[in-house]
């Protein structure tokens, strides 16, 4: 297994949709390892193949939840079918969300608060499960990797703003970006 480096923000392959996986082989069970190994090393709670640079339609997740669903895994060519999204402002201390392709920032989003994923998973058989909570906002983060949104461009105008000034400011927005879990300082401070 082999921790990957994530990609950021402005790469194209976090800017297109995914492919679907049509082969459940060896080789898929490698990239989702490497995924798990990689997210891990990052402390994220979600990756998706297009922040290690491949354009498949996979995420894994590491989430402990008390919906019917593993605490750790992984999903194949999900599809998502999403609740009521409120149209409150979001609110910066409970509803921050962050992205390691957006590394080191947060911002305030709304989110579903029920959804339903199906997919596959690694040997290609069906699987499928409701989330709640912070972990259907997971879900939603992970699964819109595979259709090359990021949460920024889901963010209301005020925060969309504050967003572009930033990753403007920090050189991203163009191909070829990559910091290095367990080697490059964690963005978000796990390390301390
Ligand atoms: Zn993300």
């Amino acid at each position: 297994m082999t921790v990957r480096p994530v990609v950021i923000t402005g790469d194209p392959v976090l800017h297109r949709p995914a492919g679907k996986v049509t082969a459940f082989d060896d080789s898929l069970r490698e990239l989702i390892a490497d995924m798990h190994e990689t997210m891990d090393a990052a402390h994220g709670v979600g990756l998706a193949a297009p922040q290690i640079g491949v354009g498949l339609r996979i995420f894994t997740f590491v989430f402990s939840n008390d919906d019917d669903a593993p605490d750790r895994g992984e999903i194949i060519n999900p599809v998502l079918t999403v609740g009521k999204i409120s149209e409150q402002s979001p609110d910066p201390d409970e509803e921050s969300e962050g992205c390691l392709s957006v590394p080191g920032l947060s911002y305030p989003l709304k989110r579903a608060d029920w959804v339903k994923i199906a997919g596959f998973d690694p040997h290609g058989n069906p699987i499928a499960w409701e989330a709640t909570g912070w972990f259907a906002r997971v879900m939603q983060h992970e699964y819109d990797h595979l259709d090359g949104k990021l949460y920024v461009d889901r963010l209301n105008a005020k925060w969309s703003k504050k967003a572009k000034k930033t990753v403007r400011a920090e050189g991203w927005g163009r191909a070829g970006n990559t910091w290095q879990p367990g080697v490059d300082e964690d963005p978000f401070g796990h390390d301390e």
